[in-house]
Parts: C-alpha cells; sequence; structure tokens
C-alpha cells in the first residue's frame, strides 16, 4: 500500500512509476490529469487531431484498409471468440441499455424507419413474397 495525497491509501500495483527519476504517480491521479487536461485543452486537441486526420487522411484509410484486410480471419475469430466469452455479459448490457434507453431507442428506430421508408417496405415486401410463395409451397403438398 502506498499513499496518494488525493485518493489515499491504494495498493502499490496502481502506481505508475516513472523513468528519469520523476517518481510515483497513482494511476486514478494520471488518469484524472489526462481527463483535466483534455477537458482544458479539448478544442485545441480536436483540432489537432481533425488538422492530422484531414492531411493523412487517405494514408490512414489505407492503413486501417491494409490492417483489416491482412488480418480480417483474425480480427473476426477475435470478435466472435470476445462474443462467445461475454455472450451473456453482452447480452445483459444491451438489454440494460436498451431498458435504460428505450425512448431513445424507439426514437432511433423511427428515424431509421423514416429515413430507409422505402428500402425496408421493399424488404418486407420481398420478404411477404417470399412467405406467401413458401406457404402456397406447403399448401400444395
Ligand atoms: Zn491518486
Amino acid at each position: 500500500m502506498k499513499n496518494c495525497k488525493i485518493h489515499g491509501m491504494i495498493d502499490i500495483s496502481n502506481f505508475i512509476i516513472f523513468k528519469n527519476n520523476l517518481g510515483y504517480k497513482c494511476k486514478l491521479c494520471v488518469i484524472d490529469n489526462k481527463k483535466i487536461y483534455y477537458q482544458k485543452n479539448k478544442e485545441k486537441i480536436n483540432e489537432r487531431h481533425s488538422k492530422y486526420y484531414q492531411k493523412n487522411k487517405e494514408k490512414i484509410n489505407d492503413t486501417r484498409r491494409e490492417y483489416y484486410e491482412k488480418n480480417t480471419d483474425r480480427l473476426l475469430e477475435h470478435a466472435s471468440k470476445y462474443y462467445n466469452n461475454n455472450k451473456e455479459k453482452i447480452i445483459k448490457r444491451q438489454l440494460e441499455y436498451y431498458q435504460k434507453n428505450r425512448e431513445k431507442v424507439k426514437e432511433k428506430q423511427r428515424a431509421h424507419y423514416h429515413k430507409n421508408k422505402e428500402v425496408i417496405s421493399e424488404r418486407y415486401k420481398k420478404k411477404r413474397e417470399k412467405n406467401i410463395l413458401i406457404q402456397e409451397e406447403k399448401s400444395v403438398i
């Protein structure tokens, strides 16, 4: 245990040791500092990021695409492994999110529906037609 001026007694594993004899800092303090720094400089940071992005857009997208293409299998495997290992947690989280944000979710679905009304109704129509066909086939049998 080690004492942090702000957070009190904290397990030593929660301290980060800085190089160059800068000493120890508690992880919570480091996170707080980062947050404060970000809050204070939000606009500057965002501007810098978007400038950097604008300047290097193609390069960034290329790198991302390349990375994705090279690692598609691994990424998909990782995602499905993660999903399988955390299925219950993920479903619970989604459910909780839905229950907490029911109105927001509904609003979003409504907006999505209005925006894509034609595409969706076309999709439904096709589905319905397919189902009718299947039913007809069944009734023939
Ligand atoms: Zn601290």
